[in-house]
Protein backbone atom coordinates (compact mmCIF):
# COMPACT_ATOMS: atom_id res chain seq x y z
CA UNK A 1 0.00 0.00 0.00
CA UNK A 2 1.82 3.09 -0.91
CA UNK A 3 1.00 5.02 2.05
CA UNK A 4 2.77 2.50 3.81
CA UNK A 5 6.02 1.98 2.26
CA UNK A 6 7.93 2.16 5.60
CA UNK A 7 6.35 -0.34 7.46
CA UNK A 8 5.91 -3.05 4.90
CA UNK A 9 10.15 -3.01 4.15
CA UNK A 10 10.72 -2.84 7.43
CA UNK A 11 8.41 -5.79 7.81
CA UNK A 12 9.77 -7.59 5.12
CA UNK A 13 13.70 -6.83 6.49
CA UNK A 14 12.81 -7.97 10.08
CA UNK A 15 11.24 -11.42 8.92
CA UNK A 16 14.21 -11.82 6.35
CA UNK A 17 16.35 -10.78 9.88
CA UNK A 18 14.65 -13.61 11.63
CA UNK A 19 14.90 -16.38 9.30
CA UNK A 20 18.36 -15.66 8.52
CA UNK A 21 18.94 -16.20 12.41
CA UNK A 22 20.29 -12.13 11.89
CA UNK A 23 19.73 -9.67 14.67
CA UNK A 24 17.60 -6.44 14.15
CA UNK A 25 18.17 -3.05 15.05
CA UNK A 26 16.88 -2.01 19.40
CA UNK A 27 15.13 1.25 19.24
CA UNK A 28 14.32 3.74 22.16
CA UNK A 29 12.06 6.23 21.37
CA UNK A 30 11.45 9.70 23.74
CA UNK A 31 8.88 10.85 24.61
CA UNK A 32 5.31 8.88 25.33
CA UNK A 33 2.78 11.73 23.34
CA UNK A 34 1.23 10.70 20.37
CA UNK A 35 3.84 11.04 18.25
CA UNK A 36 6.18 8.33 20.22
CA UNK A 37 3.47 5.60 20.83
CA UNK A 38 2.52 6.01 16.93
CA UNK A 39 6.14 4.98 16.37
CA UNK A 40 5.95 2.34 18.45
CA UNK A 41 2.58 0.94 17.32
CA UNK A 42 4.60 0.88 13.84
CA UNK A 43 7.49 -1.06 15.05
CA UNK A 44 4.79 -3.30 16.85
CA UNK A 45 3.20 -3.63 13.38
CA UNK A 46 6.33 -4.10 11.21
CA UNK A 47 7.59 -6.95 13.60
CA UNK A 48 10.21 -5.39 15.95
CA UNK A 49 10.32 -6.33 19.38
CA UNK A 50 13.17 -4.40 20.83
CA UNK A 51 12.23 -1.32 21.36
CA UNK A 52 11.72 1.20 24.63
CA UNK A 53 9.72 4.14 24.74
CA UNK A 54 10.97 6.23 27.48
CA UNK A 55 8.74 9.17 28.75
CA UNK A 56 9.51 11.56 31.89
CA UNK A 57 5.87 11.82 32.68
CA UNK A 58 3.86 9.57 34.62
CA UNK A 59 1.33 9.23 32.10
CA UNK A 60 1.33 8.84 27.99
CA UNK A 61 -0.36 11.07 25.97
CA UNK A 62 2.45 14.32 25.77
CA UNK A 63 0.64 17.70 25.27
CA UNK A 64 -3.02 15.85 25.62
CA UNK A 65 -2.11 14.67 29.47
CA UNK A 66 -0.03 17.74 29.87
CA UNK A 67 -3.10 20.43 29.10
CA UNK A 68 -5.99 19.64 31.78
CA UNK A 69 -7.15 23.45 31.69
CA UNK A 70 -11.12 24.07 31.45
CA UNK A 71 -12.56 23.95 27.66
CA UNK A 72 -8.95 22.11 26.68
CA UNK A 73 -9.56 20.29 23.12
CA UNK A 74 -8.26 19.89 19.88
CA UNK A 75 -9.29 22.93 17.14
CA UNK A 76 -8.64 20.03 14.10
CA UNK A 77 -11.54 17.88 13.37
CA UNK A 78 -11.26 14.58 15.30
CA UNK A 79 -11.54 12.74 12.77
CA UNK A 80 -8.50 13.52 10.59
CA UNK A 81 -6.87 13.65 14.47
CA UNK A 82 -6.29 9.93 15.05
CA UNK A 83 -4.08 7.66 13.10
CA UNK A 84 -4.69 5.91 9.75
CA UNK A 85 -3.96 2.90 10.83
CA UNK A 86 -5.55 3.02 13.84
CA UNK A 87 -8.81 4.82 12.84
CA UNK A 88 -11.22 6.28 15.79
CA UNK A 89 -14.57 6.05 14.63
CA UNK A 90 -16.57 6.48 17.79
CA UNK A 91 -15.79 10.43 18.43
CA UNK A 92 -18.46 11.81 20.38
CA UNK A 93 -18.23 15.59 18.64
CA UNK A 94 -16.57 17.43 16.21
CA UNK A 95 -13.95 19.02 17.83
CA UNK A 96 -12.89 16.84 20.73
CA UNK A 97 -11.97 17.34 23.97
CA UNK A 98 -8.78 16.59 26.18
CA UNK A 99 -10.07 13.93 27.83
CA UNK A 100 -11.35 12.05 24.89
CA UNK A 101 -7.89 12.75 22.88
CA UNK A 102 -6.24 11.20 26.18
CA UNK A 103 -8.23 8.39 26.17
CA UNK A 104 -7.28 7.79 22.16
CA UNK A 105 -3.87 7.36 23.24
CA UNK A 106 -4.57 5.04 26.19
CA UNK A 107 -6.14 2.90 23.51
CA UNK A 108 -3.26 2.97 21.34
CA UNK A 109 -0.97 1.63 24.39
CA UNK A 110 -3.53 -0.94 24.99
CA UNK A 111 -4.71 -1.98 21.22
CA UNK A 112 -0.72 -2.25 20.21
CA UNK A 113 0.37 -3.88 23.48
CA UNK A 114 2.86 -0.73 24.22
CA UNK A 115 2.48 -1.42 27.98
CA UNK A 116 5.62 -3.38 28.55
CA UNK A 117 7.56 -1.46 26.25
CA UNK A 118 6.96 1.82 27.99
CA UNK A 119 9.43 3.38 30.83
CA UNK A 120 7.03 6.60 32.99
CA UNK A 121 8.57 8.43 35.18
CA UNK A 122 12.11 7.84 33.11
CA UNK A 123 13.92 11.48 32.13
CA UNK A 124 16.86 11.50 29.70
CA UNK A 125 19.50 13.37 30.65
CA UNK A 126 21.95 13.40 27.44
CA UNK A 127 22.23 11.05 24.62
CA UNK A 128 25.39 10.17 22.61
CA UNK A 129 26.46 8.35 19.92
CA UNK A 130 29.12 6.08 20.81
CA UNK A 131 31.95 5.31 18.45
CA UNK A 132 33.30 2.20 19.46
CA UNK A 133 30.23 0.16 19.22
CA UNK A 134 28.71 2.87 17.13
CA UNK A 135 25.56 2.68 19.18
CA UNK A 136 23.50 5.38 21.17
CA UNK A 137 23.91 5.66 24.92
CA UNK A 138 21.50 7.58 26.85
CA UNK A 139 21.60 8.36 30.29
CA UNK A 140 18.40 8.43 32.35
CA UNK A 141 16.77 9.26 35.33
CA UNK A 142 14.02 7.56 37.05
CA UNK A 143 12.83 6.90 41.00
CA UNK A 144 15.73 3.98 40.66
CA UNK A 145 18.53 6.38 40.01
CA UNK A 146 20.72 7.16 37.29
CA UNK A 147 21.58 4.72 34.58
CA UNK A 148 22.78 3.81 30.83
CA UNK A 149 20.66 2.57 28.12
CA UNK A 150 22.24 1.50 25.04
CA UNK A 151 20.63 0.67 21.21
CA UNK A 152 20.96 1.21 17.63
CA UNK A 153 18.41 3.55 16.83
CA UNK A 154 16.78 6.52 18.31
CA UNK A 155 14.12 8.34 17.75
CA UNK A 156 13.27 11.86 19.31
CA UNK A 157 9.39 12.44 19.75
CA UNK A 158 9.83 15.18 21.99
CA UNK A 159 6.56 17.71 20.40
CA UNK A 160 7.36 21.05 19.91
CA UNK A 161 4.95 22.52 22.84
CA UNK A 162 6.24 20.56 25.78
CA UNK A 163 8.38 23.28 27.91
CA UNK A 164 5.65 25.45 29.60
CA UNK A 165 6.90 29.36 28.67
CA UNK A 166 6.45 31.68 31.78
CA UNK A 167 7.83 35.53 31.30
CA UNK A 168 10.04 36.66 33.54
CA UNK A 169 7.64 39.43 34.86
CA UNK A 170 9.48 41.74 37.94
CA UNK A 171 8.18 41.15 41.39
CA UNK A 172 6.97 37.92 40.29
CA UNK A 173 8.27 36.28 43.30
CA UNK A 174 6.44 39.00 45.33
CA UNK A 175 3.20 38.01 44.25
CA UNK A 176 1.84 36.48 47.09
CA UNK A 177 -1.93 34.35 45.23
CA UNK A 178 -1.50 31.15 43.39
CA UNK A 179 -0.50 31.16 39.97
CA UNK A 180 0.13 28.70 37.18
CA UNK A 181 0.81 28.20 33.61
CA UNK A 182 -2.19 26.74 31.70
CA UNK A 183 -0.44 23.23 30.88
CA UNK A 184 0.29 23.00 34.45
CA UNK A 185 -3.69 23.69 35.87
CA UNK A 186 -4.05 24.11 39.40
CA UNK A 187 -7.68 22.12 39.40
CA UNK A 188 -7.31 22.60 43.61
CA UNK A 189 -8.02 26.53 43.38
CA UNK A 190 -11.12 27.48 43.77
CA UNK A 191 -11.44 30.39 41.44
CA UNK A 192 -15.23 31.61 42.66
CA UNK A 193 -15.16 34.85 43.10
CA UNK A 194 -11.76 36.02 42.87
CA UNK A 195 -9.80 38.68 40.94
CA UNK A 196 -8.25 36.31 37.81
CA UNK A 197 -5.62 37.99 35.87
CA UNK A 198 -4.62 36.08 32.77
CA UNK A 199 -1.20 36.94 30.77
CA UNK A 200 -1.56 36.23 26.82
CA UNK A 201 -4.77 35.42 24.62
CA UNK A 202 -3.42 32.77 22.14
CA UNK A 203 -5.03 29.34 21.21
CA UNK A 204 -5.11 27.99 24.88
CA UNK A 205 -6.58 31.30 26.49
CA UNK A 206 -9.50 31.59 24.20
CA UNK A 207 -10.10 27.81 25.65
CA UNK A 208 -9.69 28.66 29.36
CA UNK A 209 -10.77 32.27 29.53
CA UNK A 210 -14.42 31.48 28.73
CA UNK A 211 -14.88 29.10 31.86
CA UNK A 212 -12.63 31.29 33.98
CA UNK A 213 -14.59 34.27 33.13
CA UNK A 214 -17.69 32.26 34.37
CA UNK A 215 -16.25 31.28 37.42
CA UNK A 216 -13.97 34.27 38.51
CA UNK A 217 -15.46 37.71 40.20
CA UNK A 218 -13.25 39.71 38.14
CA UNK A 219 -11.04 38.51 34.94
CA UNK A 220 -8.57 41.05 33.43
CA UNK A 221 -6.71 39.49 30.29
CA UNK A 222 -3.40 41.12 30.01
CA UNK A 223 -3.08 41.26 26.19
CA UNK A 224 0.00 41.92 24.01
CA UNK A 225 -1.56 41.45 20.36
CA UNK A 226 -4.75 39.90 19.73
CA UNK A 227 -5.67 37.08 17.18
CA UNK A 228 -7.87 36.67 14.37
CA UNK A 229 -10.51 34.23 15.64
CA UNK A 230 -13.30 32.82 13.46
CA UNK A 231 -16.51 30.43 14.43
CA UNK A 232 -15.79 26.92 15.46
CA UNK A 233 -18.27 24.58 13.44
CA UNK A 234 -18.21 22.17 16.58
CA UNK A 235 -21.57 19.73 17.33
CA UNK A 236 -22.21 16.42 19.41
CA UNK A 237 -22.04 13.54 17.06
CA UNK A 238 -25.46 11.51 17.27
CA UNK A 239 -25.83 7.75 17.82
CA UNK A 240 -26.80 6.82 15.22
CA UNK A 241 -23.70 9.14 13.15
CA UNK A 242 -20.98 7.42 15.30
CA UNK A 243 -22.47 3.50 14.92
CA UNK A 244 -22.72 4.53 11.10
CA UNK A 245 -18.75 5.75 11.19
CA UNK A 246 -17.89 2.82 13.38
CA UNK A 247 -20.03 0.27 11.04
CA UNK A 248 -19.09 1.16 8.17
CA UNK A 249 -15.38 1.74 7.60
CA UNK A 250 -15.54 3.29 4.10
CA UNK A 251 -17.93 5.82 5.54
CA UNK A 252 -15.37 6.95 7.88
CA UNK A 253 -12.19 7.00 5.13
CA UNK A 254 -14.61 9.03 3.04
CA UNK A 255 -15.17 11.54 6.18
CA UNK A 256 -10.94 11.88 6.66
CA UNK A 257 -10.70 12.39 3.40
CA UNK A 258 -13.38 14.88 3.14
CA UNK A 259 -11.96 16.76 6.18
CA UNK A 260 -8.07 16.26 4.98
CA UNK A 261 -8.97 18.13 1.47
CA UNK A 262 -11.61 20.68 3.13
CA UNK A 263 -8.68 21.38 5.66
CA UNK A 264 -5.79 21.25 2.76
CA UNK A 265 -7.38 24.18 0.92
CA UNK A 266 -7.27 26.24 3.68
CA UNK A 267 -3.32 26.51 2.66
CA UNK A 268 -4.31 29.21 0.57
CA UNK A 269 -4.56 31.34 3.42
CA UNK A 270 -1.35 30.94 4.47
CA UNK A 271 0.66 32.33 1.53
CA UNK A 272 1.93 35.48 1.53
CA UNK A 273 -0.61 38.46 0.18
CA UNK A 274 -3.23 35.57 -0.78
CA UNK A 275 -6.27 36.94 -2.20
CA UNK A 276 -7.95 34.11 -0.48
CA UNK A 277 -6.28 35.47 2.79
CA UNK A 278 -6.99 39.34 2.53
CA UNK A 279 -10.66 37.87 1.46
CA UNK A 280 -10.83 35.83 5.27
CA UNK A 281 -9.25 39.05 7.19
CA UNK A 282 -11.60 41.39 5.34
CA UNK A 283 -14.56 39.38 6.40
CA UNK A 284 -13.18 38.83 10.03
CA UNK A 285 -12.89 42.57 10.15
CA UNK A 286 -16.33 43.37 9.29
CA UNK A 287 -17.99 40.53 11.28
CA UNK A 288 -16.19 41.91 14.42
CA UNK A 289 -17.05 45.52 13.95
CA UNK A 290 -20.78 44.89 13.83
CA UNK A 291 -20.77 42.18 16.57
CA UNK A 292 -18.00 43.00 18.93
CA UNK A 293 -16.02 46.52 18.61
CA UNK A 294 -17.75 48.76 21.42
CA UNK A 295 -16.23 51.71 23.77
CA UNK A 296 -15.28 48.69 26.40
CA UNK A 297 -13.53 46.61 23.16
CA UNK A 298 -11.87 49.18 20.93
CA UNK A 299 -10.69 47.74 17.78
CA UNK A 300 -7.40 47.69 18.74
CA UNK A 301 -7.99 45.55 21.41
CA UNK A 302 -9.71 42.80 19.12
CA UNK A 303 -8.53 43.50 15.26
CA UNK A 304 -4.79 42.19 14.79
CA UNK A 305 -2.48 44.97 13.62
CA UNK A 306 -0.60 41.82 10.93
CA UNK A 307 -1.76 39.55 8.15
CA UNK A 308 -4.07 36.98 8.69
CA UNK A 309 -2.37 33.38 8.69
CA UNK A 310 1.12 34.78 10.42
CA UNK A 311 -0.03 33.39 13.73
CA UNK A 312 -2.28 30.31 14.03
CA UNK A 313 -5.66 31.22 13.07
CA UNK A 314 -7.92 30.26 16.18
CA UNK A 315 -11.45 29.10 15.99
CA UNK A 316 -13.97 29.45 18.81
CA UNK A 317 -17.58 30.29 19.76
CA UNK A 318 -17.27 31.92 23.14
CA UNK A 319 -13.77 33.83 22.91
CA UNK A 320 -15.56 37.15 22.39
CA UNK A 321 -18.67 36.68 24.53
CA UNK A 322 -16.76 36.05 27.41
CA UNK A 323 -14.56 39.00 26.24
CA UNK A 324 -18.07 41.01 26.44
CA UNK A 325 -19.16 39.81 30.06
CA UNK A 326 -19.29 42.72 32.53
CA UNK A 327 -16.61 40.94 34.72
CA UNK A 328 -14.15 40.40 32.03
CA UNK A 329 -11.79 43.34 31.06
CA UNK A 330 -9.19 43.31 28.50
CA UNK A 331 -5.78 45.70 29.10
CA UNK A 332 -3.58 46.08 26.00
CA UNK A 333 -0.83 48.41 28.33
CA UNK A 334 2.55 46.29 28.50
CA UNK A 335 2.98 44.61 31.88
CA UNK A 336 5.59 46.63 34.42
CA UNK A 337 5.83 44.60 36.92
CA UNK A 338 4.03 42.56 39.56
CA UNK A 339 3.31 43.13 43.72
CA UNK A 340 2.01 41.37 46.42
CA UNK A 341 -1.77 41.67 44.97
CA UNK A 342 -1.51 43.07 41.61
CA UNK A 343 0.02 43.43 38.48
CA UNK A 344 1.12 46.88 37.51
CA UNK A 345 1.08 48.10 33.67
CA UNK A 346 3.38 50.48 31.63
CA UNK A 347 1.07 53.24 32.38
CA UNK A 348 0.86 52.90 36.39
CA UNK A 349 -2.25 51.26 36.47
CA UNK A 350 -2.71 48.81 39.44
CA UNK A 351 -4.77 45.80 38.75
CA UNK A 352 -6.00 43.62 41.87
CA UNK A 353 -5.21 40.15 41.58
CA UNK A 354 -5.79 37.05 43.63
CA UNK A 355 -4.85 34.35 41.25
CA UNK A 356 -2.45 35.02 38.05
CA UNK A 357 -2.59 32.43 35.16
CA UNK A 358 -0.01 32.17 32.44
CA UNK A 359 -1.23 31.30 28.51
CA UNK A 360 1.58 32.24 27.66
CA UNK A 361 2.82 29.51 25.34
CA UNK A 362 6.20 27.44 24.84
CA UNK A 363 9.75 27.22 24.28
CA UNK A 364 9.35 26.25 21.02
CA UNK A 365 11.95 27.47 18.59
CA UNK A 366 14.92 25.05 20.24
CA UNK A 367 13.25 22.05 20.11
CA UNK A 368 15.90 19.43 22.14
CA UNK A 369 18.03 22.11 23.40
CA UNK A 370 17.01 20.66 26.91
CA UNK A 371 18.76 16.88 26.07
CA UNK A 372 22.50 17.32 25.42
CA UNK A 373 22.16 15.03 21.98
CA UNK A 374 26.01 14.49 20.86
CA UNK A 375 26.54 13.01 17.57
CA UNK A 376 29.01 10.79 15.51
CA UNK A 377 31.52 13.75 15.51
CA UNK A 378 31.70 14.66 19.05
CA UNK A 379 29.39 17.45 18.01
CA UNK A 380 26.46 18.82 19.46
CA UNK A 381 23.19 19.16 18.17
CA UNK A 382 23.01 22.80 19.79
CA UNK A 383 26.12 22.99 18.01
CA UNK A 384 24.84 21.54 14.83
CA UNK A 385 21.97 24.01 14.76
CA UNK A 386 24.07 27.26 16.34
CA UNK A 387 21.76 28.83 13.66
CA UNK A 388 18.43 28.04 13.62
CA UNK A 389 16.70 24.46 14.03
CA UNK A 390 16.60 22.41 10.54
CA UNK A 391 16.83 18.75 9.88
CA UNK A 392 16.09 17.01 6.32
CA UNK A 393 12.12 17.05 5.79
CA UNK A 394 11.94 17.25 9.60
CA UNK A 395 13.40 13.96 10.18
CA UNK A 396 17.34 13.88 10.27
CA UNK A 397 20.45 15.34 10.96
CA UNK A 398 23.93 14.72 9.15
CA UNK A 399 26.25 13.31 11.45
CA UNK A 400 23.83 11.93 13.60
CA UNK A 401 23.31 8.13 12.25
CA UNK A 402 20.38 5.96 13.18
CA UNK A 403 19.09 9.04 14.56
CA UNK A 404 15.63 10.74 14.06
CA UNK A 405 13.36 13.09 14.96
CA UNK A 406 9.50 13.28 15.06
CA UNK A 407 7.54 16.58 14.99
CA UNK A 408 10.99 17.92 14.23
CA UNK A 409 12.19 21.28 12.56
CA UNK A 410 9.75 22.95 9.88
CA UNK A 411 7.06 20.17 10.24
CA UNK A 412 4.31 22.14 12.17
CA UNK A 413 1.41 23.02 10.14
CA UNK A 414 -1.34 25.88 10.38
CA UNK A 415 -4.03 24.35 8.31
CA UNK A 416 -4.12 20.90 8.45
CA UNK A 417 -3.54 17.50 10.90
CA UNK A 418 -0.35 17.38 12.75
CA UNK A 419 -1.04 13.57 12.60
CA UNK A 420 -0.84 13.26 8.64
CA UNK A 421 2.62 14.62 9.30
CA UNK A 422 4.21 12.40 11.94
CA UNK A 423 2.79 9.72 9.67
CA UNK A 424 4.74 10.90 6.85
CA UNK A 425 7.95 11.02 8.98
CA UNK A 426 7.44 7.65 10.14
CA UNK A 427 7.07 6.42 6.67
CA UNK A 428 10.72 8.01 6.13
CA UNK A 429 12.05 6.36 9.03
CA UNK A 430 10.74 3.04 8.84
CA UNK A 431 12.30 2.81 4.98
CA UNK A 432 15.53 4.05 6.71
CA UNK A 433 15.16 1.50 9.76
CA UNK A 434 14.49 -1.22 6.70
CA UNK A 435 18.11 -0.25 5.21
CA UNK A 436 19.78 -0.46 8.40
CA UNK A 437 17.93 -4.06 9.08
CA UNK A 438 18.97 -5.43 5.87
CA UNK A 439 22.63 -4.72 6.90
CA UNK A 440 22.38 -5.62 10.17
CA UNK A 441 25.07 -8.60 10.54
CA UNK A 442 26.68 -9.84 13.81
CA UNK A 443 29.43 -7.63 12.85
CA UNK A 444 30.35 -3.76 12.81
CA UNK A 445 26.75 -2.34 13.75
CA UNK A 446 25.82 0.07 10.34
CA UNK A 447 25.04 3.71 9.59
CA UNK A 448 22.06 4.91 8.24
CA UNK A 449 22.29 8.95 8.04
CA UNK A 450 21.25 11.72 5.91
CA UNK A 451 24.26 13.50 3.57
CA UNK A 452 25.16 16.86 4.30
CA UNK A 453 23.99 18.13 1.18
CA UNK A 454 20.68 16.76 1.03
CA UNK A 455 20.60 18.57 4.47
CA UNK A 456 21.37 21.72 2.73
CA UNK A 457 19.47 21.45 -0.27
CA UNK A 458 16.23 20.22 1.63
CA UNK A 459 17.13 23.56 3.91
CA UNK A 460 17.17 26.38 1.27
CA UNK A 461 14.62 24.84 -0.23
CA UNK A 462 12.20 25.11 2.49
CA UNK A 463 13.37 28.39 3.86
CA UNK A 464 13.17 30.26 0.07
CA UNK A 465 9.17 28.69 0.40
CA UNK A 466 8.96 29.64 3.55
CA UNK A 467 9.53 33.68 2.06
CA UNK A 468 6.23 33.14 0.18
CA UNK A 469 4.36 32.20 3.39
CA UNK A 470 2.43 34.60 5.68
CA UNK A 471 4.31 33.37 8.24
CA UNK A 472 7.63 35.83 7.48
CA UNK A 473 5.04 38.93 8.01
CA UNK A 474 6.09 41.14 10.62
CA UNK A 475 4.15 39.34 13.93
CA UNK A 476 5.81 38.18 16.48
CA UNK A 477 4.79 34.05 16.59
CA UNK A 478 5.99 30.68 18.44
CA UNK A 479 6.98 29.70 15.07
CA UNK A 480 10.05 32.14 14.52
CA UNK A 481 13.76 32.11 16.74
CA UNK A 482 14.75 35.01 17.53
CA UNK A 483 17.11 35.79 14.36
CA UNK A 484 13.80 35.31 12.57
CA UNK A 485 14.06 32.20 11.16
CA UNK A 486 10.57 30.28 10.98
CA UNK A 487 11.92 27.13 12.09
CA UNK A 488 8.65 25.45 13.07
CA UNK A 489 6.17 25.36 9.83
CA UNK A 490 6.61 23.42 6.84
CA UNK A 491 6.01 26.36 4.63
CA UNK A 492 3.70 24.66 1.83
CA UNK A 493 1.06 22.10 1.28
CA UNK A 494 0.57 19.32 2.87
CA UNK A 495 0.19 16.72 -0.24
CA UNK A 496 3.85 17.96 -1.23
CA UNK A 497 4.94 16.62 2.27
CA UNK A 498 3.64 13.43 1.41
CA UNK A 499 4.83 13.34 -1.88
CA UNK A 500 8.78 13.95 -0.57
CA UNK A 501 8.17 11.58 1.87
CA UNK A 502 6.97 8.80 -0.12
CA UNK A 503 9.93 6.85 -0.87
CA UNK A 504 13.49 7.29 0.63
CA UNK A 505 15.87 8.71 -1.67
CA UNK A 506 18.84 6.28 -1.32
CA UNK A 507 21.01 9.45 -2.55
CA UNK A 508 19.83 11.40 0.04
CA UNK A 509 19.19 9.27 3.03
CA UNK A 510 21.37 5.79 3.38
CA UNK A 511 24.41 3.21 4.59
CA UNK A 512 27.16 5.69 5.45
CA UNK A 513 30.75 5.70 6.00
CA UNK A 514 31.62 6.59 9.57
CA UNK A 515 32.18 10.39 9.97
CA UNK A 516 34.86 10.12 12.13
CA UNK A 517 38.10 8.96 10.22
CA UNK A 518 41.07 9.68 12.96
CA UNK A 519 40.76 6.53 15.36
CA UNK A 520 44.27 8.18 16.55
CA UNK A 521 44.16 8.47 20.73
CA UNK A 522 44.07 12.44 19.99
CA UNK A 523 41.26 11.82 18.13
CA UNK A 524 39.28 9.28 20.51
CA UNK A 525 36.09 10.03 21.03
CA UNK A 526 35.79 12.44 24.58
CA UNK A 527 34.50 10.36 27.81
CA UNK A 528 31.28 9.21 27.60
CA UNK A 529 29.05 11.90 28.82
CA UNK A 530 32.09 14.46 29.42
CA UNK A 531 30.91 17.93 27.48
CA UNK A 532 32.39 17.19 24.01
CA UNK A 533 35.00 19.30 22.22
CA UNK A 534 34.49 21.47 19.52
CA UNK A 535 34.78 20.57 16.10
CA UNK A 536 34.50 22.98 13.32
CA UNK A 537 31.60 22.38 10.76
CA UNK A 538 32.25 18.98 8.79
CA UNK A 539 30.32 19.04 5.56
CA UNK A 540 31.58 15.69 4.42
CA UNK A 541 29.76 13.12 5.38
CA UNK A 542 30.19 9.95 2.50
CA UNK A 543 27.16 7.80 1.92
CA UNK A 544 27.67 5.11 0.41
CA UNK A 545 25.61 3.60 -1.83
CA UNK A 546 22.23 2.02 -0.23
CA UNK A 547 22.05 -1.55 -0.28
CA UNK A 548 19.21 -1.53 -2.82
P1 LIG B 1 0.49 30.98 22.06
O1 LIG B 1 -0.55 30.76 21.05
O2 LIG B 1 1.91 31.14 21.65
O3 LIG B 1 0.02 32.22 22.90
C1 LIG B 1 0.85 32.78 23.88
C2 LIG B 1 0.20 34.08 24.32
O4 LIG B 1 0.98 34.63 25.36
C3 LIG B 1 0.15 35.12 23.21
O5 LIG B 1 -1.01 35.87 23.35
C4 LIG B 1 1.40 35.93 23.48
O6 LIG B 1 1.35 37.24 22.98
C5 LIG B 1 1.38 35.95 24.99
N1 LIG B 1 2.68 36.18 25.58
C6 LIG B 1 3.79 35.43 25.44
N2 LIG B 1 4.79 35.96 26.14
C7 LIG B 1 4.31 37.08 26.72
C8 LIG B 1 4.86 38.09 27.55
N3 LIG B 1 6.16 38.04 27.92
N4 LIG B 1 4.06 39.10 27.95
C9 LIG B 1 2.79 39.16 27.56
N5 LIG B 1 2.19 38.24 26.78
C10 LIG B 1 2.95 37.22 26.36
O7 LIG B 1 0.51 29.78 23.14
P2 LIG B 1 -0.66 28.79 23.49
O8 LIG B 1 -1.90 29.54 23.64
O9 LIG B 1 -0.23 27.95 24.62
O10 LIG B 1 -0.76 27.91 22.19
C11 LIG B 1 0.42 27.39 21.58
C12 LIG B 1 0.06 26.46 20.50
O11 LIG B 1 -0.47 25.29 21.09
C13 LIG B 1 -0.99 26.89 19.53
O12 LIG B 1 -0.56 27.73 18.51
C14 LIG B 1 -1.46 25.57 18.98
O13 LIG B 1 -0.65 25.11 17.95
C15 LIG B 1 -1.35 24.69 20.20
N6 LIG B 1 -2.66 24.57 20.80
C16 LIG B 1 -3.54 23.89 20.08
C17 LIG B 1 -4.79 23.79 20.54
C18 LIG B 1 -5.74 23.02 19.71
O14 LIG B 1 -6.90 23.25 19.81
N7 LIG B 1 -5.25 22.10 18.84
C19 LIG B 1 -5.18 24.35 21.74
C20 LIG B 1 -4.24 25.05 22.47
C21 LIG B 1 -2.97 25.16 21.98
P3 LIG B 1 1.80 37.55 21.45
O15 LIG B 1 0.72 36.96 20.60
O16 LIG B 1 1.90 39.01 21.36
O17 LIG B 1 3.12 36.85 21.29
Amino acid sequence: MALDIGRHQLEREVRAARDAGRATPSVIIVGGGLSGLAMGMQLVRSGVGDFTILERSDGVGGTWRDNTYPGSGCDVPSHLYSFSFFPKSNWTRRFAEQPEILSYAEQCVERFGLGPHLRLGTTVRRATFDRDTRRWRLLVTSSAGDETLESDTVVFACGQLNRPHVPALEGMESFAGPSWHSARWDHGCELSGRRVAVVGSGASAIQFVPPVAAEAGALTIFQRSPNYVGPKKDRAYSAWGRRLFDAVSPVERAYRWWIYLSLEVRWLWFRKDSWAGRKLAELFRSGISQEVVSDRLPEASVVPDYPIGCKRILISNDWYPALMRPNVSVVDQAISHVEADAVVTADGQRHLTDVLIFGTGFSTTDFLSHIPVTGADGRSLAETWREGARAYLGVAVPGFPNCYLLYGPNTNLGHNSILFMVERQMNLILQAMAVQTRATTDETPPLVGVNADAYRRDDERTQRLMQRTAWVANCRSWYKAATGRVTNNWPTWTFRYWYDTLRLRPSDVGLTAPTWTDPSPAHRPPARYEPAPTHGPTDEHPVAPATR
